[in-house]
């Protein structure tokens, strides 16, 4: 079959590779018929989150259910299912409590940081390095999808693949930025990014009825984007500083209830080149972080949806401490609310394909990541199809 091979940042190339097969009882195949880039890919690509041997890349994939395993009784051939991004039993204490992506059977292996506080079992991705269960992604023809018990969902025959494709992921996680943020209407709401992430966190606040939306990103188009689809408010980003001025001026000078950051760890791409990653904490996104404490107004909550590595420790504590800020982080726990999602869409609540800027074939794959990388050519988010 044929799929996206993550080989060294910045190289990522469709490959012919052997098709996926079952491996245990709870395994389905699933015959791809969308799959995205997401800007947690972009982290792989620029080396960020290091991967040594070649791997199939992506996590946000729909398809037909080709094959299914002996256990696997509530999907049959021919079934198409959307697939939460992360990998999880369903069974275990963290499964249980509504938290997949800690689930304790998908990634046992899985340990912290040498030398670190952390000595925790984590979670499992697909196509997401071997950090995260080495397990292939769905930026392919074919994936193998575990716990088919658990995960994967049926779609509604009159849903098109891209009215739907992002519940694997994106509307999900902007979505519980905004969830984080407790809102009963009537708040106040910065988003800082405007890509695919910010853009589903944007449009998820005006679906809590929030009374005001600001979005910054340091890209006028995006900007321009979510404005036009939103209605929400924007800033330019221009330097922490004056962002944080205007997002007061916005505010009665006090700050939002809520801000999301959708942006993520920046590391310096000097290493794309000389194949060597360095972590330059002063460059990128901290900024955005340190910004989202200083915007938020006193008893706030900050919502973290960009990725960070799990070794970036450079904290604000006495900022958080003192303005008695909350702070809700993490990959997005998926299973729980992709049905109430699901509904949302059904029932118009929600747009979500309306950020598709590109649709490309797999075979074109590296431009994909390209300008999706690079901001090129209006670029918000690019879907594939693997059978073009
Ligand atoms: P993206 O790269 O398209 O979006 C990031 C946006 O941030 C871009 O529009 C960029 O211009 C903007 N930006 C850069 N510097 C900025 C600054 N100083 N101020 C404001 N905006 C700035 O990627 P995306 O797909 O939207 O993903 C965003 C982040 O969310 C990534 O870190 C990704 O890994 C993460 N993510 C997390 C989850 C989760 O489960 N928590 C899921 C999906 C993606
Ligand atoms: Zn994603
Ligand atoms: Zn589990």
């Amino acid at each position: 079959m044929k799929a996206a091979v993550f080989h060294s940042p910045g190289n990522i190339t469709c490959d012919t590779v052997e098709d996926p097969k079952i491996l245990d009882d709870h395994d389905i195949i699933l015959k791809v018929t969308s799959t995205a880039i997401c800007g947690s890919d972009l982290h792989i690509y620029s080396g960020g989150i290091p991967q040594a041997k070649p791997m199939i890349m992506g996590h946000e994939f729909m398809g037909i259910v080709e094959e299914t395993g002996k256990n696997i009784t509530h999907l049959k051939a021919g079934d198409r299912v959307v697939v939460p991004f992360p990998i999880a039993c369903g069974s275990c204490f963290f499964c249980q409590h509504d938290l997949p992506t800690a689930c304790e059977h998908s990634n046992p292996d899985f340990y912290g940081p040498e030398g670190g506080i952390f000595k925790e079992k984590g979670g499992a991705l697909f196509g997401y390095t071997d950090l995260y269960g080495g397990y292939s992604g769905g930026q392919a023809q074919y994936v193998r999808v575990p716990y088919a018990h658990f995960g994967p969902r049926k779609v509604p025959e009159n849903l098109t693949d891209e009215q739907v494709l992002f519940l694997t992921d994106i509307f999900p996680t902007g979505y519980s930025g905004v969830m984080w943020g407790e809102l009963k209407g009537g708040e106040t709401v910065a988003v800082f990014g405007a890509g695919p992430v910010g853009s589903m966190a944007a449009k998820s606040a005006v679906l809590h009825n929030a009374s005001k939306v600001i979005v910054i990103d340091t890209l006028q188009y995006r900007l321009d984007k979510i404005k036009k689809l939103t209605g929400c408010e924007t800033i330019l980003w221009e330097d922490a500083e004056s962002t944080i001025e205007q997002i007061r001026d916005m505010t009665d000078g006090r700050g939002t209830d809520l801000c999301i950051e959708a942006v993520g760890f920046e590391p310096e791409r000097s290493f794309i080149d000389k194949a060597k990653a360095v972590l330059n904490f002063e460059k990128g996104s901290i900024k955005v972080l340190e910004a989202c404490m200083s915007a938020v107004r006193r008893g706030g909550i900050v919502s973290v949806l960009g990725v960070y590595p799990v070794n970036y420790d450079n904290f604000r504590l006495g900022q958080i401490f003192d303005k008695g800020i909350t702070i809700k982080a993490g990959q997005c726990n998926v299973h729980p609310i992709i049905d109430r999602l699901m509904n949302y869409v059904e029932t118009d609540r929600i747009t979500l394909d309306d950020i598709i800027t590109h649709r490309l074939p797999l075979d074109a794959v590296d431009k994909g990541y390209q300008i999706f990388d690079k901001k090129e050519d209006g670029c918000v988010k690019v879907v594939l199809d693997p059978w073009k």
